[in-house]
């Protein structure tokens, strides 16, 4: 009796004993998941296991649970997962470094507000140079672009220069005018020095603005590091784990690559160049320059301004500002000198262009390069206006528009004003982009808005801010559908910086970057989305949040 129970518990032993020696290790394993991989068909998956950074299967619980064994498992209770969200256009520096040295004006409702901001700024850090950053006269009870007058009194012998919103126009002070050496009747090319009754009004649109900028000095690299941890904490939070930076000085990308390599800075970055000498010099003549956390191997560039300063240059006169068509930033040659270098480099460009007639413009130069359908991937970040006999060039030439949701739902209260009934219908208009490739980025630009990428989801499907005003959305026919929403954060997003096989997906040999969510982006109801929270971050299979 006693020696028929032994066999039988000694074959079992044996039995569990192979199954260990045929099972793996994992660094983590993660079970019981409401799990979208976002991979080609949009499969989901209730599991999956990671070692060295990267996923090495996905499937149900059991698969996982018979192949594999970790000390570190996560029961993640039904809880939703995706893979970690992308910014395809954002500035993570710059929003980090207005954090720590310049006054957030957004939000204000109306200029005085701005001043006693700015004088309780001043009081409490005593900066050498007065700054803010993201006022905006369309939300002031006055809608009239502001005077320095009242900063002239308040300030007289500290330089103050106020950016809006959007970064193409700026107020700035007599004094700032003055240090910056700026006459009465100064002119630059792509800008303007507005004035009023034949004096400097202390407004400056696009170009202008890089005459006083230039005089404030420069972050210590110390502040930039500050800069950079404040705002990666700020965007796991929200479910970040890549962002491309669009427009970085030589210095910066040099803080971020020790930052990431000392391994303070997790967040994994796509650095878009600013056009510098310093740039040109130090990366695009020394080709592409890639890690697991940096990819060094595009351009940012402008074409023009922004519309809300009636800046973006338009084919047609603005329908609010008749005579008036805005600003191209440079001369075409420039452009085709810069895309030439990037192109015998292969280098990606991406420029900024909103006005159909930028838009228009850097179609063609780029055209002209690429030649025909192409793998090269250069952008048009924005996008935002575009002529309906223009479409179909981003099909024709691969060009990529790279897309901000939360514009659309920004900008609705006041972009039909500038653009006309007609005009706005090829405005934001993400759905007819995305249909020229099949595939689209989409980003936030912040600082200018949100970090939340869960607030870029519910713009580009229901195109309402977060009152959820309209009622019935702005321009719906340019709506995108959840998944497809969702590839523009994810999977689009990465592929818009050649990352695809690597990132936006939760698919074997890509990084284990995800995140859990209390709320099922493609069931939930419209009212739950904005509301949506992140419960954990992993970057590589660390937890960073
Ligand atoms: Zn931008």
């Amino acid at each position: 009796m006693k020696f028929k129970t032994i066999i039988p518990l000694v074959i079992s032993l044996l039995f569990i004993l192979s199954c260990t020696n045929n099972m793996k290790k994992a660094d983590l394993i993660l079970l019981n998941g409401n799990i979208y991989t976002v991979d080609s068909e949009f499969s989901k998956v209730e599991a999956f296991a990671v070692k060295d950074g990267r996923i090495i299967k996905t499937g149900s619980n059991t698969e996982i649970q018979n192949e594999f064994y970790s000390e570190l498992i996560i029961d993640a209770d039904n809880k939703t997962v995706y893979p970690g969200f992308i910014d395809a256009h954002c500035h993570f520096t710059g929003y980090g470094l207005n954090l720590i040295t310049s006054v957030d004006l957004s939000g204000t409702s109306s200029f005085d507000e701005v001043i006693q901001l700015l004088k309780n700024h001043n009081n409490k850090h005593e900066p050498t140079w007065l700054l803010g950053r993201g006022w905006d006269q369309n939300d002031w009870e006055i809608k009239d672009f502001p005077t320095n007058k009242e900063l002239n009194i308040l300030f007289p012998d500290k330089p103050v220069l106020i950016t809006r919103i959007d970064g193409h126009a700026a107020l700035a002070n007599d004094f700032a005018l003055k240090l910056s050496g700026i006459s009465n009747d100064e002119k630059v090319e792509g800008g303007e020095f507005v004035q009023i009754n034949n004096k400097l009004s202390g407004l400056l649109i696009d170009n202008a603005i890089d005459k006083v900028k230039k005089f404030i000095p420069e972050n210590d690299n110390k502040t930039i590091e500050k800069a950079l941890l404040l705002a990666q904490s700020n965007c796991f939070k929200v479910g970040l784990t890549s962002v491309a930076d669009a427009g970085l000085e030589y210095n910066e990308i040099q803080v971020i690559d020790s930052l990431q390599k000392k391994g303070s800075l997790q967040m994994r970055i796509y650095a878009m160049l600013s056009p510098t000498e310093e740039n040109f010099r130090n990366y695009i003549d020394n080709g592409i320059y890639i890690t697991d956390k940096l990819s060094v191997r595009s351009i940012k560039l402008y074409a023009d301004g922004a519309l809300g300063s009636r800046g973006a240059r338009l084919l047609e006169d603005y329908s609010d500002d008749a005579g008036n068509t805005g600003l191209f930033l440079h001369k075409p040659e420039y452009y085709n000198e810069v895309c030439s270098l990037a192109f015998k480099n292969n280098y990606q460009v991406n420029t900024h262009a909103i006005g159909d007639a930028a838009v228009r413009r850097m179609l063609n130069i780029y055209s002209k390069f690429l030649g025909g359908k192409n793998n090269k991937r250069w952008r048009i970040e924005h996008s935002q206006v575009v002529n309906p006999d223009d479409f179909k060039l981003f099909g024709q030439y691969s060009i990529i528009p790279s897309v901000q949701a939360t514009h659309a739902t920004s900008d609705m209260y006041w972009a039909e004003d500038r653009l006309g009934k007609e005009r706005i219908k090829g405005a934001y208009a993400y759905h007819d982009l995305l249909e020229q490739n099949g595939w689209i980025p989409n980003g936030t630009d912040f600082p200018i808005e949100n970090i939340n990428p869960v607030y870029t989801f519910f713009a580009a499907v229901f195109r309402k801010d977060l009152d959820f005003f309209p009622e019935n959305g702005f321009q719906t026919e340019n709506a995108l559908s959840r998944k497809e929403a969702l590839r523009s954060i994810s999977i689009w997003a990465a592929k818009a910086n050649f990352e695809e096989s690597i990132k936006g997906s939760l698919e074997t040999g890509k990084f284990a970057d995800f995140v859990i969510m209390d709320t099922d982006l493609m069931t939930a109801h419209e009212k739950d989305i904005p509301n949506a929270k992140i419960i954990a971050t992993y970057i590589g299979g660390k937890k960073v949040y």
